[in-house]
């Protein structure tokens, strides 16, 4: 993900990203957003949902969340939670259904293609952009 956008996931959501910029041996979170941008939108949205959640009754604190890593992986977006509840997992869940259509690239809607024996969440054109595939012009 760009580090325009990084930033404004940690800067909005400073709690959920507090392992952000941590030593990579301590945390995965430590590598960033290891997607691109079109799944900007979708991110924002499940951790505006994520930290809405509360500990208990409607007047409760928030539920003290840490993201452990968020990245692709089999053309969905994974998004790891340290300690969380059911409640938390059914947003997570739903966050990664939903990558599935969403194009990574552009943020679109998407249809998963085949390249190179993985799987990703993109348009045909936007692929190599998705996974960083360097394009090579005449082949
Ligand atoms: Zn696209």
């Amino acid at each position: 993900m760009s580090p325009d956008l990084e930033r404004r996931l940690v800067e909005t959501y400073p709690k959920l990203f507090s392992g952000y910029g941590a030593p990579p041996d301590k945390l995965p979170m430590a590598f960033g957003f290891e997607c691109d941008d079109g799944w900007f939108d979708l991110l924002d949205s499940l951790c505006a949902q994520l930290t809405m959640l509360k500990s208990g009754a409607e007047d409760s604190e928030p539920l003290p969340l840490t993201a452990l890593q968020v990245k692709e992986k089999y053309g969905t977006v994974r998004f790891y939670l340290g300690a969380c509840t059911a409640e938390a997992l059914i947003l997570v869940d739903f966050a990664e259904a939903m990558s599935a259509k969403i194009c990574e690239a552009c943020g679109t809607g998407a249809a998963h293609v085949e390249q190179r024996g993985s799987r990703h969440s993109a348009m045909p054109v936007h692929v190599s952009r998705a996974t960083q595939i360097p394009r090579v012009e005449g082949l």
